[in-house]
Protein backbone atom coordinates (compact mmCIF):
# COMPACT_ATOMS: atom_id res chain seq x y z
CA UNK A 1 0.00 0.00 0.00
CA UNK A 2 1.13 3.69 -0.72
CA UNK A 3 0.81 5.53 2.37
CA UNK A 4 0.59 9.47 2.22
CA UNK A 5 3.38 11.46 3.18
CA UNK A 6 2.28 14.16 6.14
CA UNK A 7 4.47 16.77 7.47
CA UNK A 8 3.87 17.97 11.18
CA UNK A 9 5.42 21.40 12.78
CA UNK A 10 6.05 21.15 16.27
CA UNK A 11 8.90 22.47 18.81
CA UNK A 12 12.33 21.85 18.06
CA UNK A 13 13.31 20.74 21.36
CA UNK A 14 16.51 18.80 21.42
CA UNK A 15 19.02 18.70 17.86
CA UNK A 16 19.43 16.00 15.59
CA UNK A 17 17.40 14.38 12.39
CA UNK A 18 16.51 10.64 12.82
CA UNK A 19 15.30 8.41 10.47
CA UNK A 20 13.12 5.60 11.23
CA UNK A 21 10.17 2.98 12.64
CA UNK A 22 7.89 4.24 15.11
CA UNK A 23 7.85 2.74 18.17
CA UNK A 24 4.05 4.15 19.45
CA UNK A 25 3.81 4.72 23.46
CA UNK A 26 0.29 5.74 24.76
CA UNK A 27 -0.21 6.68 28.40
CA UNK A 28 -4.01 6.07 28.77
CA UNK A 29 -4.79 4.96 31.82
CA UNK A 30 -5.35 0.69 31.47
CA UNK A 31 -9.03 0.06 31.08
CA UNK A 32 -10.88 -0.97 34.03
CA UNK A 33 -14.60 -1.56 34.71
CA UNK A 34 -16.28 0.79 37.12
CA UNK A 35 -17.76 -1.14 40.05
CA UNK A 36 -19.87 -0.75 43.09
CA UNK A 37 -18.39 -1.75 46.48
CA UNK A 38 -21.18 -3.31 48.76
CA UNK A 39 -20.68 -1.25 52.50
CA UNK A 40 -19.17 -4.20 54.56
CA UNK A 41 -16.40 -4.58 51.20
CA UNK A 42 -15.17 -0.52 51.17
CA UNK A 43 -12.87 -1.14 54.14
CA UNK A 44 -10.94 -3.70 51.85
CA UNK A 45 -11.30 -1.36 49.16
CA UNK A 46 -9.32 1.15 51.14
CA UNK A 47 -6.56 -1.33 51.70
CA UNK A 48 -6.10 -2.72 48.33
CA UNK A 49 -6.04 1.37 47.49
CA UNK A 50 -3.42 1.47 50.17
CA UNK A 51 -1.43 -1.59 49.29
CA UNK A 52 -1.17 -0.61 45.33
CA UNK A 53 -0.02 3.24 47.04
CA UNK A 54 3.00 1.30 48.82
CA UNK A 55 3.77 -0.29 45.70
CA UNK A 56 3.39 2.50 43.61
CA UNK A 57 6.12 4.82 46.04
CA UNK A 58 8.53 1.76 46.09
CA UNK A 59 8.53 1.61 41.68
CA UNK A 60 8.94 5.36 42.44
CA UNK A 61 11.78 4.92 44.64
CA UNK A 62 13.34 2.42 42.38
CA UNK A 63 13.35 4.35 39.30
CA UNK A 64 14.97 7.54 41.35
CA UNK A 65 17.87 5.40 42.73
CA UNK A 66 18.45 3.95 39.20
CA UNK A 67 18.32 7.63 37.69
CA UNK A 68 20.42 9.31 40.24
CA UNK A 69 22.97 6.81 39.02
CA UNK A 70 22.66 7.55 35.53
CA UNK A 71 21.90 11.10 35.10
CA UNK A 72 22.26 12.37 38.37
CA UNK A 73 20.71 13.85 41.30
CA UNK A 74 18.48 16.74 40.14
CA UNK A 75 16.58 14.88 36.82
CA UNK A 76 16.44 11.97 39.38
CA UNK A 77 14.16 14.07 41.60
CA UNK A 78 11.55 14.15 39.66
CA UNK A 79 10.45 11.03 40.86
CA UNK A 80 10.43 12.91 44.57
CA UNK A 81 7.90 15.32 43.08
CA UNK A 82 5.80 12.27 41.68
CA UNK A 83 6.01 10.19 45.47
CA UNK A 84 4.68 13.78 46.89
CA UNK A 85 1.71 13.41 44.84
CA UNK A 86 1.01 10.05 46.47
CA UNK A 87 0.53 11.95 50.38
CA UNK A 88 -0.80 14.87 48.83
CA UNK A 89 -4.34 15.23 50.77
CA UNK A 90 -5.85 16.82 48.13
CA UNK A 91 -5.09 13.31 45.97
CA UNK A 92 -5.72 10.92 48.62
CA UNK A 93 -8.49 12.25 50.43
CA UNK A 94 -11.36 12.54 48.30
CA UNK A 95 -10.13 9.21 46.50
CA UNK A 96 -11.03 7.38 49.72
CA UNK A 97 -13.89 9.41 49.97
CA UNK A 98 -15.65 7.73 46.72
CA UNK A 99 -14.38 4.69 47.79
CA UNK A 100 -16.17 5.41 51.13
CA UNK A 101 -18.91 7.64 50.18
CA UNK A 102 -19.94 7.02 46.81
CA UNK A 103 -19.09 3.04 46.97
CA UNK A 104 -16.66 2.88 43.93
CA UNK A 105 -14.19 0.91 43.53
CA UNK A 106 -10.36 2.75 43.79
CA UNK A 107 -9.63 2.09 39.72
CA UNK A 108 -12.58 4.34 38.98
CA UNK A 109 -11.76 6.52 42.02
CA UNK A 110 -8.23 7.15 41.34
CA UNK A 111 -8.85 8.28 37.42
CA UNK A 112 -11.95 10.27 38.62
CA UNK A 113 -9.62 12.43 41.06
CA UNK A 114 -6.43 12.32 38.48
CA UNK A 115 -8.77 13.79 36.07
CA UNK A 116 -10.04 16.35 37.88
CA UNK A 117 -6.59 17.90 39.27
CA UNK A 118 -5.11 17.36 35.77
CA UNK A 119 -8.20 19.29 34.26
CA UNK A 120 -7.77 21.91 36.71
CA UNK A 121 -4.12 22.42 36.35
CA UNK A 122 -4.34 22.44 32.29
CA UNK A 123 -7.33 25.15 32.86
CA UNK A 124 -4.01 27.63 33.94
CA UNK A 125 -2.55 27.12 30.60
CA UNK A 126 0.76 27.42 32.27
CA UNK A 127 4.01 25.25 31.48
CA UNK A 128 4.45 24.65 35.26
CA UNK A 129 1.10 23.57 35.80
CA UNK A 130 1.25 21.52 32.80
CA UNK A 131 4.35 19.42 33.93
CA UNK A 132 2.51 19.49 37.80
CA UNK A 133 -0.42 17.57 35.31
CA UNK A 134 1.91 15.33 33.65
CA UNK A 135 3.24 13.63 36.61
CA UNK A 136 -0.28 13.21 38.75
CA UNK A 137 -1.29 11.74 35.39
CA UNK A 138 1.43 9.36 35.44
CA UNK A 139 1.10 8.34 38.83
CA UNK A 140 -2.89 7.57 38.71
CA UNK A 141 -1.62 5.24 35.42
CA UNK A 142 1.15 3.64 37.67
CA UNK A 143 -1.43 3.41 40.47
CA UNK A 144 -4.20 1.95 38.65
CA UNK A 145 -1.87 -0.61 36.95
CA UNK A 146 -1.01 -1.48 40.59
CA UNK A 147 -4.49 -2.09 41.17
CA UNK A 148 -4.85 -4.34 38.10
CA UNK A 149 -2.16 -6.25 38.98
CA UNK A 150 -0.91 -5.30 35.21
CA UNK A 151 3.08 -5.02 34.68
CA UNK A 152 4.65 -1.49 35.46
CA UNK A 153 6.74 -1.30 32.02
CA UNK A 154 4.51 1.04 29.54
CA UNK A 155 6.77 -0.43 26.49
CA UNK A 156 9.23 -3.77 26.52
CA UNK A 157 12.64 -3.07 25.50
CA UNK A 158 12.94 -1.52 21.81
CA UNK A 159 15.02 -4.61 20.73
CA UNK A 160 15.63 -2.40 17.27
CA UNK A 161 16.20 0.96 16.70
CA UNK A 162 12.91 2.75 16.84
CA UNK A 163 11.47 6.32 17.06
CA UNK A 164 9.41 6.86 20.31
CA UNK A 165 6.22 8.69 18.92
CA UNK A 166 4.41 9.36 22.26
CA UNK A 167 1.39 11.47 23.26
CA UNK A 168 3.21 12.76 26.25
CA UNK A 169 6.78 11.76 27.87
CA UNK A 170 6.57 11.44 31.12
CA UNK A 171 9.53 11.44 33.61
CA UNK A 172 9.43 7.71 33.99
CA UNK A 173 10.03 7.23 30.04
CA UNK A 174 13.17 8.31 30.79
CA UNK A 175 14.28 4.90 31.77
CA UNK A 176 13.46 3.78 27.88
CA UNK A 177 15.16 7.24 26.49
CA UNK A 178 18.41 5.42 27.83
CA UNK A 179 18.19 2.48 25.70
CA UNK A 180 20.62 2.83 22.90
CA UNK A 181 18.11 1.86 20.28
CA UNK A 182 15.60 5.17 21.12
CA UNK A 183 16.58 7.34 18.00
CA UNK A 184 14.48 10.38 18.53
CA UNK A 185 11.37 11.33 20.45
CA UNK A 186 7.93 12.73 18.82
CA UNK A 187 5.34 14.21 20.95
CA UNK A 188 1.85 15.31 20.87
CA UNK A 189 2.00 17.54 23.95
CA UNK A 190 5.03 19.05 25.45
CA UNK A 191 6.64 23.10 25.39
CA UNK A 192 10.54 23.83 25.40
CA UNK A 193 10.32 24.18 28.95
CA UNK A 194 8.38 21.08 29.47
CA UNK A 195 10.17 17.46 31.53
CA UNK A 196 10.73 16.21 28.26
CA UNK A 197 12.95 19.00 26.31
CA UNK A 198 14.72 19.29 29.31
CA UNK A 199 15.28 15.42 29.84
CA UNK A 200 15.88 14.44 25.97
CA UNK A 201 18.26 17.76 26.00
CA UNK A 202 20.24 16.43 29.00
CA UNK A 203 20.36 13.16 27.43
CA UNK A 204 21.45 14.11 23.31
CA UNK A 205 18.18 12.68 21.87
CA UNK A 206 16.93 14.38 19.19
CA UNK A 207 13.19 15.53 19.90
CA UNK A 208 10.33 17.55 18.80
CA UNK A 209 7.82 18.41 21.20
CA UNK A 210 4.10 19.82 20.76
CA UNK A 211 3.18 17.70 17.31
CA UNK A 212 -0.78 18.00 18.66
CA UNK A 213 -2.65 14.69 16.97
CA UNK A 214 0.28 12.86 15.63
CA UNK A 215 0.10 9.67 17.97
CA UNK A 216 -4.04 9.25 16.59
CA UNK A 217 -2.88 8.84 13.23
CA UNK A 218 -0.34 6.33 14.19
CA UNK A 219 -0.88 2.27 13.97
CA UNK A 220 2.90 1.48 14.81
CA UNK A 221 5.97 0.57 12.64
CA UNK A 222 5.13 3.62 10.37
CA UNK A 223 8.08 5.08 9.08
CA UNK A 224 8.80 8.71 10.42
CA UNK A 225 11.52 11.49 10.13
CA UNK A 226 12.45 13.70 13.11
CA UNK A 227 14.36 16.89 12.37
CA UNK A 228 15.22 18.23 16.03
CA UNK A 229 17.28 21.41 14.33
CA UNK A 230 13.98 22.58 12.31
CA UNK A 231 10.68 21.35 14.20
CA UNK A 232 9.43 18.84 11.22
CA UNK A 233 7.99 15.88 11.43
CA UNK A 234 7.66 13.56 8.11
CA UNK A 235 5.05 10.45 8.74
CA UNK A 236 5.62 7.78 5.91
CA UNK A 237 7.98 9.95 3.97
CA UNK A 238 8.47 8.91 0.26
CA UNK A 239 11.61 7.31 -0.85
CA UNK A 240 13.01 10.45 -2.14
CA UNK A 241 11.96 12.12 1.16
CA UNK A 242 13.62 9.96 3.24
CA UNK A 243 17.07 10.06 0.81
CA UNK A 244 17.07 13.96 1.04
CA UNK A 245 16.53 13.64 5.04
CA UNK A 246 19.41 10.78 4.95
CA UNK A 247 21.61 13.48 2.95
CA UNK A 248 20.84 15.98 5.57
CA UNK A 249 21.62 13.82 7.90
CA UNK A 250 24.52 12.93 6.91
CA UNK A 251 25.91 16.21 6.07
CA UNK A 252 24.78 17.58 9.21
CA UNK A 253 26.89 14.54 11.22
CA UNK A 254 29.44 15.63 8.71
CA UNK A 255 29.37 19.14 10.00
CA UNK A 256 28.93 18.15 13.86
CA UNK A 257 32.23 15.86 13.77
CA UNK A 258 33.85 18.91 11.61
CA UNK A 259 32.94 21.17 15.04
CA UNK A 260 33.72 18.91 17.53
CA UNK A 261 37.50 18.61 16.72
CA UNK A 262 36.89 22.62 16.82
CA UNK A 263 35.22 22.42 20.43
CA UNK A 264 38.08 22.22 22.06
CA UNK A 265 40.25 25.20 20.42
CA UNK A 266 39.88 28.53 21.80
CA UNK A 267 37.66 30.97 20.59
CA UNK A 268 40.32 33.53 19.34
CA UNK A 269 39.92 35.25 16.55
CA UNK A 270 42.41 35.45 13.25
CA UNK A 271 43.90 38.43 14.57
CA UNK A 272 44.50 37.16 18.19
CA UNK A 273 41.53 38.36 20.24
CA UNK A 274 40.21 36.05 22.96
CA UNK A 275 36.39 35.30 24.07
CA UNK A 276 35.19 32.97 26.45
CA UNK A 277 32.38 30.62 25.65
CA UNK A 278 30.76 29.66 28.85
CA UNK A 279 27.54 27.62 29.37
CA UNK A 280 24.26 28.00 30.29
CA UNK A 281 22.58 24.43 32.40
CA UNK A 282 19.80 24.46 34.12
CA UNK A 283 20.48 21.07 35.87
CA UNK A 284 23.45 19.48 37.15
CA UNK A 285 23.67 16.51 35.06
CA UNK A 286 24.23 19.05 32.04
CA UNK A 287 27.57 19.40 33.45
CA UNK A 288 29.01 16.03 30.98
CA UNK A 289 28.16 17.84 27.98
CA UNK A 290 29.87 21.04 29.11
CA UNK A 291 32.99 19.26 29.68
CA UNK A 292 32.58 16.74 26.23
CA UNK A 293 31.64 20.37 24.19
CA UNK A 294 35.05 22.10 25.20
CA UNK A 295 33.43 24.93 27.15
CA UNK A 296 35.25 27.35 29.82
CA UNK A 297 33.41 27.22 32.58
CA UNK A 298 29.55 27.70 33.30
CA UNK A 299 28.25 31.71 32.59
CA UNK A 300 24.86 30.71 33.96
CA UNK A 301 23.61 27.96 36.26
CA UNK A 302 19.68 29.04 36.48
CA UNK A 303 19.31 27.37 39.99
CA UNK A 304 15.60 27.51 40.17
CA UNK A 305 15.71 24.57 38.28
CA UNK A 306 16.57 23.14 41.53
CA UNK A 307 13.11 24.30 42.95
CA UNK A 308 11.54 23.11 39.76
CA UNK A 309 12.35 19.90 39.72
CA UNK A 310 12.11 19.29 43.46
CA UNK A 311 9.19 21.65 43.04
CA UNK A 312 10.30 21.81 47.26
CA UNK A 313 12.38 24.31 48.38
CA UNK A 314 15.92 23.06 48.89
CA UNK A 315 17.42 23.30 51.97
CA UNK A 316 21.14 25.28 51.87
CA UNK A 317 22.96 21.51 52.85
CA UNK A 318 21.28 19.99 49.21
CA UNK A 319 22.07 23.00 47.19
CA UNK A 320 25.51 22.81 49.10
CA UNK A 321 25.69 19.87 47.56
CA UNK A 322 24.33 20.35 43.98
CA UNK A 323 26.59 23.59 43.65
CA UNK A 324 29.95 21.64 45.35
CA UNK A 325 29.11 18.86 42.84
CA UNK A 326 29.04 21.06 39.60
CA UNK A 327 31.76 23.21 40.74
CA UNK A 328 34.16 20.02 41.28
CA UNK A 329 33.26 18.78 37.60
CA UNK A 330 34.15 21.90 35.75
CA UNK A 331 37.26 23.28 37.51
CA UNK A 332 39.25 25.01 37.05
CA UNK A 333 36.97 26.58 35.43
CA UNK A 334 34.50 28.91 37.04
CA UNK A 335 30.66 28.40 37.94
CA UNK A 336 28.55 31.19 38.07
CA UNK A 337 24.98 30.74 40.31
CA UNK A 338 22.71 32.70 39.47
CA UNK A 339 20.32 33.42 42.96
CA UNK A 340 16.95 32.02 41.91
CA UNK A 341 14.86 33.51 39.56
CA UNK A 342 11.42 32.37 40.31
CA UNK A 343 7.93 33.80 39.32
CA UNK A 344 7.55 35.01 35.49
CA UNK A 345 6.72 31.85 34.32
CA UNK A 346 8.57 29.80 36.20
CA UNK A 347 6.58 29.17 39.47
CA UNK A 348 6.18 26.20 41.95
CA UNK A 349 3.84 24.96 44.17
CA UNK A 350 5.60 25.26 47.81
CA UNK A 351 6.21 29.48 47.38
CA UNK A 352 3.11 30.35 46.19
CA UNK A 353 3.58 33.08 43.81
CA UNK A 354 0.20 34.08 43.25
CA UNK A 355 -1.78 34.64 39.33
CA UNK A 356 -0.54 38.13 38.47
CA UNK A 357 -2.04 39.94 35.33
CA UNK A 358 1.54 40.79 34.25
CA UNK A 359 4.08 38.03 35.93
CA UNK A 360 7.20 38.44 34.16
CA UNK A 361 7.07 42.44 35.83
CA UNK A 362 5.22 41.08 39.34
CA UNK A 363 6.66 39.51 42.01
CA UNK A 364 9.92 37.95 40.68
CA UNK A 365 13.51 36.81 41.07
CA UNK A 366 15.37 39.04 44.10
CA UNK A 367 12.10 40.86 44.72
CA UNK A 368 10.68 37.74 45.82
CA UNK A 369 13.64 37.04 48.08
CA UNK A 370 14.13 40.37 49.64
CA UNK A 371 10.04 40.14 50.96
CA UNK A 372 11.43 36.22 51.42
CA UNK A 373 15.18 36.79 52.38
CA UNK A 374 15.44 33.33 54.64
CA UNK A 375 15.73 31.56 51.28
CA UNK A 376 18.09 34.16 49.64
CA UNK A 377 20.45 33.62 53.12
CA UNK A 378 20.32 30.19 52.79
CA UNK A 379 21.15 30.22 48.97
CA UNK A 380 23.90 32.96 49.73
CA UNK A 381 25.69 31.08 52.54
CA UNK A 382 25.54 27.80 50.09
CA UNK A 383 27.11 29.67 47.27
CA UNK A 384 29.84 30.75 49.53
CA UNK A 385 30.35 27.48 51.05
CA UNK A 386 30.28 25.52 48.01
CA UNK A 387 33.01 28.19 46.61
CA UNK A 388 35.48 27.30 49.07
CA UNK A 389 36.10 23.98 47.09
CA UNK A 390 36.53 25.72 43.50
CA UNK A 391 36.54 28.64 41.70
CA UNK A 392 32.22 29.78 41.54
CA UNK A 393 30.69 33.30 41.60
CA UNK A 394 27.59 34.67 42.30
CA UNK A 395 25.34 36.78 39.82
CA UNK A 396 22.24 38.48 40.81
CA UNK A 397 19.21 38.54 38.37
CA UNK A 398 16.41 41.41 37.37
CA UNK A 399 18.53 43.89 39.20
CA UNK A 400 16.84 47.35 38.21
CA UNK A 401 19.42 50.04 40.29
CA UNK A 402 21.90 50.70 42.59
CA UNK A 403 19.90 50.44 45.30
CA UNK A 404 19.11 46.84 44.89
CA UNK A 405 23.05 46.11 44.00
CA UNK A 406 23.70 47.73 47.74
CA UNK A 407 20.95 45.72 49.41
CA UNK A 408 22.36 42.33 48.07
CA UNK A 409 26.08 43.02 48.66
CA UNK A 410 25.07 43.89 52.09
CA UNK A 411 23.17 40.83 52.32
CA UNK A 412 26.29 38.95 51.01
CA UNK A 413 28.70 40.69 53.74
CA UNK A 414 26.29 39.52 56.62
CA UNK A 415 26.10 36.26 55.42
CA UNK A 416 30.37 36.21 55.47
CA UNK A 417 30.10 37.15 59.04
CA UNK A 418 28.28 34.83 59.95
CA UNK A 419 29.64 32.17 58.25
CA UNK A 420 33.19 33.41 59.79
CA UNK A 421 31.28 33.29 63.18
CA UNK A 422 30.09 29.88 62.50
CA UNK A 423 33.89 28.89 61.84
CA UNK A 424 32.62 27.63 58.40
CA UNK A 425 35.33 27.53 55.42
CA UNK A 426 33.82 30.42 52.51
CA UNK A 427 34.70 32.11 49.70
CA UNK A 428 35.04 35.37 51.63
CA UNK A 429 36.74 37.08 48.15
CA UNK A 430 33.95 35.87 45.72
CA UNK A 431 33.16 37.89 42.35
CA UNK A 432 29.68 39.35 42.86
CA UNK A 433 28.12 40.24 39.34
CA UNK A 434 24.60 41.32 38.12
CA UNK A 435 22.49 40.26 35.27
CA UNK A 436 21.70 43.53 33.10
CA UNK A 437 18.33 42.43 31.65
CA UNK A 438 16.18 45.82 32.84
CA UNK A 439 16.42 49.31 30.60
CA UNK A 440 17.18 50.59 34.09
CA UNK A 441 19.88 48.61 34.65
CA UNK A 442 21.32 49.60 31.13
CA UNK A 443 20.51 53.32 31.91
CA UNK A 444 22.66 52.96 35.43
CA UNK A 445 25.43 50.56 33.96
CA UNK A 446 28.08 53.26 34.51
CA UNK A 447 26.89 53.77 38.07
CA UNK A 448 26.24 49.86 38.68
CA UNK A 449 29.74 48.97 36.99
CA UNK A 450 31.52 50.73 39.85
CA UNK A 451 30.04 48.07 42.79
CA UNK A 452 30.01 44.81 41.22
CA UNK A 453 32.57 42.59 39.43
CA UNK A 454 31.02 41.60 36.11
CA UNK A 455 28.30 42.00 33.83
CA UNK A 456 25.97 39.53 31.78
CA UNK A 457 23.63 40.76 29.67
CA UNK A 458 20.06 39.00 29.46
CA UNK A 459 18.57 39.57 26.06
CA UNK A 460 15.97 37.60 26.62
CA UNK A 461 14.48 39.47 29.64
CA UNK A 462 16.12 42.81 28.08
CA UNK A 463 14.47 42.23 24.95
CA UNK A 464 10.83 41.76 26.20
CA UNK A 465 11.04 45.06 28.29
CA UNK A 466 12.74 47.45 25.99
CA UNK A 467 10.91 46.00 23.05
CA UNK A 468 7.54 45.66 25.32
CA UNK A 469 6.65 42.43 23.88
CA UNK A 470 6.26 39.08 25.75
CA UNK A 471 8.57 36.43 25.42
CA UNK A 472 6.54 33.83 25.78
CA UNK A 473 3.54 34.87 24.13
CA UNK A 474 2.70 33.30 20.52
CA UNK A 475 0.79 36.15 19.38
CA UNK A 476 3.52 38.70 19.69
CA UNK A 477 6.96 36.88 18.40
CA UNK A 478 7.15 37.97 15.36
CA UNK A 479 8.30 41.17 17.44
CA UNK A 480 10.67 39.24 19.63
CA UNK A 481 13.54 40.90 18.31
CA UNK A 482 16.95 40.62 20.33
CA UNK A 483 18.52 41.43 17.03
CA UNK A 484 16.75 45.24 17.19
CA UNK A 485 18.35 48.28 16.76
CA UNK A 486 17.11 49.48 20.94
CA UNK A 487 18.75 46.07 21.85
CA UNK A 488 21.56 46.21 20.10
CA UNK A 489 22.41 50.01 21.37
CA UNK A 490 21.59 48.77 24.94
CA UNK A 491 24.02 46.12 24.50
CA UNK A 492 26.73 48.74 23.58
CA UNK A 493 26.00 51.40 26.73
CA UNK A 494 26.44 48.15 28.97
CA UNK A 495 29.66 46.78 27.05
CA UNK A 496 31.31 50.41 27.68
CA UNK A 497 30.04 51.19 30.82
CA UNK A 498 31.57 47.83 32.36
CA UNK A 499 34.76 48.02 30.53
CA UNK A 500 35.10 51.79 31.51
CA UNK A 501 35.49 50.31 35.03
CA UNK A 502 37.77 47.35 34.05
CA UNK A 503 35.26 44.94 34.48
CA UNK A 504 34.34 41.76 32.61
CA UNK A 505 31.33 41.94 30.57
CA UNK A 506 29.26 38.62 29.56
CA UNK A 507 26.08 38.29 27.32
CA UNK A 508 23.90 34.99 28.24
CA UNK A 509 20.51 35.39 26.44
CA UNK A 510 19.54 33.04 23.66
CA UNK A 511 21.06 35.80 21.01
CA UNK A 512 24.69 34.60 22.44
CA UNK A 513 24.27 31.34 20.44
CA UNK A 514 23.12 32.92 17.29
CA UNK A 515 26.02 32.71 15.00
CA UNK A 516 24.06 35.66 12.89
CA UNK A 517 24.81 37.94 15.66
CA UNK A 518 28.12 36.26 16.43
CA UNK A 519 30.42 38.79 15.02
CA UNK A 520 28.38 41.98 15.74
CA UNK A 521 28.97 40.93 19.48
CA UNK A 522 32.36 40.55 19.05
CA UNK A 523 32.63 43.52 17.33
CA UNK A 524 30.43 45.52 20.07
CA UNK A 525 33.16 44.06 22.80
CA UNK A 526 31.19 41.67 24.59
CA UNK A 527 34.10 39.47 26.55
CA UNK A 528 32.10 36.25 27.15
CA UNK A 529 29.36 34.40 25.19
CA UNK A 530 27.30 32.36 27.82
CA UNK A 531 25.74 29.66 25.29
CA UNK A 532 23.93 25.85 25.44
CA UNK A 533 26.96 23.89 25.06
CA UNK A 534 25.86 21.96 21.77
CA UNK A 535 26.54 25.63 20.23
CA UNK A 536 29.74 25.88 20.85
CA UNK A 537 31.68 24.00 18.04
CA UNK A 538 29.25 26.81 15.43
CA UNK A 539 29.96 29.73 17.91
CA UNK A 540 33.88 29.21 18.17
CA UNK A 541 34.16 28.18 14.65
CA UNK A 542 32.82 31.45 13.53
CA UNK A 543 34.84 33.64 16.09
CA UNK A 544 38.05 31.71 14.67
CA UNK A 545 37.42 32.69 11.20
CA UNK A 546 37.37 36.25 11.83
CA UNK A 547 38.86 39.44 12.46
CA UNK A 548 38.43 41.32 15.48
CA UNK A 549 38.83 44.89 13.51
CA UNK A 550 36.66 43.86 11.24
CA UNK A 551 34.37 42.46 13.58
CA UNK A 552 34.77 46.43 15.02
CA UNK A 553 34.47 47.60 11.97
CA UNK A 554 30.77 45.86 11.38
CA UNK A 555 29.16 46.68 14.52
CA UNK A 556 30.51 50.23 14.17
CA UNK A 557 28.49 50.22 10.60
CA UNK A 558 25.40 47.67 12.48
CA UNK A 559 24.94 50.40 15.11
CA UNK A 560 24.48 53.08 12.38
CA UNK A 561 21.58 51.52 10.97
CA UNK A 562 18.29 52.94 11.96
CA UNK A 563 15.55 49.94 11.16
CA UNK A 564 15.17 46.34 12.56
CA UNK A 565 14.76 44.89 8.87
CA UNK A 566 18.12 46.42 7.48
CA UNK A 567 19.77 45.33 10.64
CA UNK A 568 19.58 41.82 10.47
CA UNK A 569 19.90 41.11 6.68
CA UNK A 570 22.82 43.41 7.45
CA UNK A 571 23.67 40.50 10.20
CA UNK A 572 22.59 37.42 7.40
CA UNK A 573 24.28 38.78 4.23
CA UNK A 574 27.86 39.43 6.73
CA UNK A 575 27.29 35.64 7.87
CA UNK A 576 26.60 34.18 4.52
CA UNK A 577 29.63 35.83 2.57
CA UNK A 578 32.05 35.48 5.37
CA UNK A 579 31.48 31.42 6.35
CA UNK A 580 31.76 28.73 4.07
CA UNK A 581 29.18 26.71 6.38
CA UNK A 582 26.54 29.20 6.32
CA UNK A 583 24.78 26.68 3.72
CA UNK A 584 24.35 24.10 5.88
CA UNK A 585 23.81 26.31 8.75
CA UNK A 586 20.71 27.90 7.30
CA UNK A 587 19.66 24.58 6.68
CA UNK A 588 19.59 23.34 10.46
CA UNK A 589 18.96 26.76 11.60
CA UNK A 590 15.96 28.34 9.77
CA UNK A 591 14.02 28.81 13.09
CA UNK A 592 16.58 30.77 14.54
CA UNK A 593 15.61 33.13 11.56
CA UNK A 594 12.57 33.97 11.82
C1 LIG B 1 17.91 36.37 29.96
O1 LIG B 1 16.92 36.97 30.41
O2 LIG B 1 18.47 36.69 28.90
C2 LIG B 1 18.46 35.20 30.65
C3 LIG B 1 19.57 34.62 30.24
O3 LIG B 1 17.80 34.71 31.71
P1 LIG B 1 16.44 33.84 31.62
O4 LIG B 1 16.29 33.38 30.20
O5 LIG B 1 16.63 32.72 32.56
O6 LIG B 1 15.41 34.82 32.05
MG1 LIG C 1 16.31 36.74 32.42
Amino acid sequence: MNLLEKTFIGLPTAPGIAIGEVFILRHDIPEFREQCILEEKRDYEITRLEESLIKTRRQLDALRTRMEDIVGDSIARIFDAQAAILDDIEFKDPICEIIRDDGLNAEFAVSKIAQKLVDTLHATEDEIFRVKAQDINDVARRIVKNLLGKSESAIGPLKRPAILVTDNLLPSDVIHLLRENVQAVASDLGGVASHTAILTRSLGVPSVVGLKDLTKLLAGEERIIVNGNSGKVILNPSQDTINKYQSKKNKYEEYLAELSDIEHLPAETKDGHRIIISANIELPSEVKSVISHGIEGIGLFRSEYLFLTRNAIPVEEDQYRDYCDVIRKVAPYTVTIRTFDLGGDKVFTDLPIPTEPNPFMGWRAIRVFSDEPKFLRAQIRAILRAAAIGPARIMFPFVSDLDEVLYLKEMVQNVIEKLEEEGKDYDGNIEIGIMIELPSAVMLADRIAKEVDFFSIGTNDLTQFVLAVDRGNEKVSSLYRPLHPAVIRMIKTTVDAGHSEGIEVALCGELAANPIATMLLVGLGVDVLSISPFASGEIKKIIRSMNYHQAVDFANEALKINTYKQLKAYCIETMKHQFADAPIWFENNNYKLQ
